[in-house]
């Protein structure tokens, strides 16, 4: 796993310098080259301006992740993970009371697309991530894996493509674990690698001496350890020692003997956060260098700056569950009401339903805005499921979610919740024309939805409707549905009466 993050991360910069290798047209290094640029031109920012963000003062960035699923819509990474990996970054990111923190920008964006989450590099695939872009949001997007087609070793974790200004992510890597994404957002603002210069070709000491010479295998001035030339080679940055991709290796203390032009012994930073040392080399972080440039990078993307304030930096604990307490059966089982106390701080819920307690066969995943759910569609009589709740808000996700409860589902429609109405008929059924006759007694006017719901709990069409009192006979149309089985539920507050009607046309 290390190993595999270490390997990973060579990628980021991957597009760019491979690309050069093969075809000296010029995506990648010209890629390469704008990175390098920002970073040279936040560089004099700093000297000539400074920054001006105030002491005591946060800035909250807008962050949009992109979740790319198949085209039916499974296989999308949990959202809960992305709040996990959201939290993580914000957490790395932190800074005392400034610097710059992040928030979800109007939710998560789905894409449901078998190209974009199979092959995201693919024509069709980048296609679709810039259909999805968003120009006032550093773009996340999360599909299966991270190759961009120009791979030569190992597995992509993650990368930034500077020429897009978008990061991906691969599905297993964006999680509250992986540091992937504080790693790739440091290349969103303008951080090369320590080892620039190095990045597709480790050193070795049978291939580039033990003294390595003047310049790097990609044509960069090797940094010295004197730090007399730390501006205008490696990194560019002074306060990250030289480095020249020590990769693998095995532990948290490099001492393979490379020595700097000047026959210096090199010591990296085996524990920042741009390097390729271990995981295990923590705390990761980055430099006071590193943490200037980042937000001069900041400063220089006026399209994120829109102001904005959480409305609560923490949430405390976890939701008390109210119904359906945990291993209790509900009443019946076509519709089930998930309730919980609301938590201070949090203005959503992710909530999660599944028959398996990890979410993983085929989860129902809402967010919601109350802290209740009218759950409708997806249960089956006399199985049992799993929930679990997660309060959050757009900055701050890193509050604990409830236990996952479980409740099994009744044999019967709700009878609490059955609407009080007499000799409901639906005809003709089967339906070979395009429309139905409801008809039903009431003993109360009701208003009332009548919809149209398929066996997979797909909404088709509804239609308002005043019952009077007494008798009613209420012509529908079902022009535009499809032939097969449906279920006709007319609703009138939280209950219901169904008919499953038949349309054979
Ligand atoms: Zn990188």
């Amino acid at each position: 796993m290390k190993l595999n993050y270490a390997i990973a991360l060579m990628a980021c910069l991957f597009i760019c310098t491979t690309v050069f290798a093969q075809n000296p047209m010029p995506c990648g290094l010209h890629d390469h080259d704008i990175l390098i640029d920002r970073l040279l031109l936040n560089k004099k920012y700093l000297k000539e301006i400074g920054i001006q963000q105030k002491d005591g003062v946060v800035s909250y960035v807008p962050v949009k992740y992109h979740i790319i699923g198949k085209s039916d819509g499974s296989a999308r990474q949990s959202p809960k993970k992305v709040l996990d990996m959201h939290c993580a970054l914000n957490n790395f990111y932190a800074d005392g009371d400034d610097g710059i923190q992040f928030y979800i920008k109007d939710g998560f964006n789905y894409i449901d697309n078998n190209t974009a989450y199979d092959n995201h590099s693919s024509v069709g695939g980048q296609f679709q991530l810039s259909n999805n872009r968003v120009s006032n949001a550093i773009n996340i997007f999360i599909p299966k894996d991270a190759n961009t087609g120009n791979q030569s070793v190992g597995t992509t974790l993650g990368y930034y493509s500077p020429g897009n200004d978008w990061i991906v992510i691969r599905k297993a890597d964006a999680n509250g674990s992986s540091l992937t994404a504080p790693h790739e957002l440091g290349h969103f603002f303008s951080l090369p690698h320590p080892f620039n210069g190095w990045d597709f070709d480790p050193y070795d000491s049978n291939v580039h001496g033990v003294t390595v010479g003047n310049l790097s295998p990609d044509g960069v001035p090797n940094e010295k350890m004197d730090g007399s030339n730390c501006n205008t080679a490696g990194d560019f940055i002074c306060d990250t020692p030289p480095c020249y991709l020590f990769f693998p290796w095995g532990n948290c203390n490099y001492n393979g003997g490379a020595k700097d032009p000047d026959g210096v012994l090199v010591n990296p930073d085996e524990s920042n956060i741009m390097d390729y040392f271990d995981d295990d080399c923590a705390p990761k972080y980055f430099t006071a260098d590193q943490k200037a440039i980042i937000l001069a990078d900041y400063e220089g993307r006026p399209a994120l700056h829109a102001p904005w304030n959480p409305i609560a930096t923490s949430i405390t604990g976890p939701p008390t569950v109210v119904e359906p307490e945990d291993d209790s059966t509900t009443s019946g089982y076509d519709h089930v009401i998930l309730d919980w106390e609301p938590v201070n701080g949090a203005d959503r819920y992710l909530l999660e339903i599944d028959r398996l307690s990890d979410f993983s066969l085929n989860p129902t995943i809402q967010v919601v805005f109350q802290s209740n759910a009218d759950i409708w569609g997806i249960f089956e009589a006399d199985k049992s499921y799993h929930w679990r709740v997660t309060p959050f808000n757009p900055y701050y996700t890193c509050a604990a979610s409830t236990s996952i409860n479980k409740f099994t589902t009744g044999t019967s429609l709700s009878a609490n919740n059955v609407l009080a109405v007499d000799n409901l008929r639906v005809e003709p059924n089967p339906v070979s024309q395009n429309y139905v006759v409801v008809s039903l007694d009431s003993a109360d006017a009701f208003d009332a939805e009548i919809s149209i719901v398929s066996t997979t709990g797909q909404t088709l069409q509804v239609t308002n409707q005043h019952f009077h009192v007494g008798h009613s006979d209420i012509e529908l149309s079902i022009e535009n549905i499809p032939n097969g089985m449906y279920l006709l539920n007319i609703t009138s507050g939280d209950k219901l009466i169904t008919k499953k009607i038949i349309v054979a046309k």
